[in-house]
């Protein structure tokens, strides 16, 4: 699919994005204050929208990244989830907060919270920008939510098109011009 001959739709803008990401960092820093909290990123899609978390956040935080397989060009997850590269540092004791750009099958969420459990931290929760419920394969519900959107492929603020358009500063859904 050549998305330059497709529409753009605009889903969410880049002002209703930061709002909402604000309201997010300032909610996590009032329920982790005291806390030694350890946001854990999930590459690649969800490095703007960590970024942008953790500087409305106001409390002491330690940012660790961590590489799972994904959709890579197509548009259907795998099915299986791999861990590409994990996290060295020792995470006893820490609460861990692990983000991500979107909850689709919830296969990556659950399976990375499953593993990050096994490293001994104080609590394992989770914060995604986008939930699309209808698209549900395994029982989770994010901990920390931006917004609850339709099943439809969504692109920019981070989420890729065939490794493109991350830097797109907003989120669009891509259809056919004659639709
Ligand atoms: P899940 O394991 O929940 O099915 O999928 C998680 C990953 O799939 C996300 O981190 C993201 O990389 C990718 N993904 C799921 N839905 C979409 C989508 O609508 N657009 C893009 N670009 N990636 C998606």
């Amino acid at each position: 699919m050549d998305i330059e001959k497709k529409v753009w739709e605009v889903l969410l803008s880049e002002e209703e994005i930061s709002t909402r990401v604000k309201e997010l960092g300032g909610q996590i820093s009032k329920e982790y204050i005291g806390k030694k909290l350890v946001v854990v990123s999930l590459l690649k899609g969800s490095f703007i929208f960590t970024a942008d978390l953790v500087r409305h956040m106001t409390i002491p935080v330690r940012v660790e990244f961590m590489t799972t397989s994904s959709y890579g060009h197509g548009e259907e997850s795998s099915g299986s989830v791999n861990i590409v590269v994990d996290i060295e540092k020792d995470l006893t004791g820490y609460d861990v907060l692990v983000v991500d750009d979107i909850t689709d099958s919830g296969l990556t969420m659950k399976f990375v919270m499953e593993h990050l459990k096994q490293k001994n931290p104080a609590s394992v929760k989770c914060c995604v920008l986008l939930d699309k419920p209808d698209r549900r394969k395994v029982e989770i519900e994010p901990d920390y939510l931006g917004f609850t959107i339709p099943d439809k492929f969504v692109v920019g603020y981070g989420l890729n098109f065939g490794d493109y358009y991350r830097n797109v500063p907003y989120v669009f859904v891509v259809t056919d011009k004659d639709r």
